[in-house]
């Protein structure tokens, strides 16, 4: 492999894990190729008084460029594949790429700040699989939160019926029996067999 491709953002920094796989790239010494630097588009405007922190920090800083900014501040970041869909975001685009300004660390905090606001209403699974052997079901609880809070935050995107497609039913959200013996020990307190079931109900569609 020459280089990885993989969906890099400040909202996916901590939320996606996109920290993590850029440490495994920088360890397997592959440059990381960006997409979905304004996740959709979601990143390109903010709420006003989000807004105003960041132009608190740089005044003459656009906020889709907050964005930009953040990938400049990542070494093994080499290329940076945004959708224009205009003329005037092509040219901003430009202006901003003729620099490389990487943010200062309360910059960035500022930044990953906002993007755990805009967060807010997902489950704050860490991860930490704890849960994942008390479940007489064998499901992968971290992956399906994952998915779940990913496919919530979209309101229905197309990525957690992606991925969940490559899953045989027994591993499905839907196979939840709803014991809850995975809530007696998530240091979380996540109501985990609530959110497979409304998961469930959300992928009928
Ligand atoms: S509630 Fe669902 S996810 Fe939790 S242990 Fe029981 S079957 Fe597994
Ligand atoms: S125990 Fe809770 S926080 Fe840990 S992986 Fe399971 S759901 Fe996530």
């Amino acid at each position: 492999m020459e280089f990885c491709q993989i969906q890099l953002n400040y909202l996916d920094w901590n939320f996606q894990d996109a920290k993590g796989k850029v440490e495994l790239l920088k360890e397997w010494k592959l440059p990381v190729w960006v997409m979905e630097p304004l996740r959709g588009g979601r990143l390109a405007k903010l709420t006003d008084d989000q807004e105003a922190k960041l132009l608190a920090l740089r005044p003459e800083e656009k906020i889709p460029a907050w964005a930009f900014r953040f990938l400049q501040t990542i070494p093994e970041v080499t290329v940076v594949l945004s959708g224009m869909s205009d003329f005037s975001q092509l040219t901003e685009n430009l202006h901003t790429f003729e620099t490389e300004e990487p943010l200062k660390e309360q910059e960035t905090e500022a930044l990953l700040k906002i993007a755990d606001g805009l967060l807010g209403g997902t489950l704050p699974c860490t991860a930490c699989h704890y849960c994942v052997s008390h479940c007489s079901q064998g499901l992968e609880i971290p992956k399906l939160i994952a998915l779940y809070n990913e496919h919530c935050f979209t309101g229905g995107g197309f990525l957690a019926p992606m991925a969940l497609s490559a899953e045989p039913q027994e591993k499905q959200p839907g196979a939840c029996v709803g014991c809850r013996s995975c809530e007696a020990v998530c240091p979380q307190g996540i109501k985990i067999s609530e959110a497979m079931a409304d998961f469930a109900e959300k992928l009928k569609g």
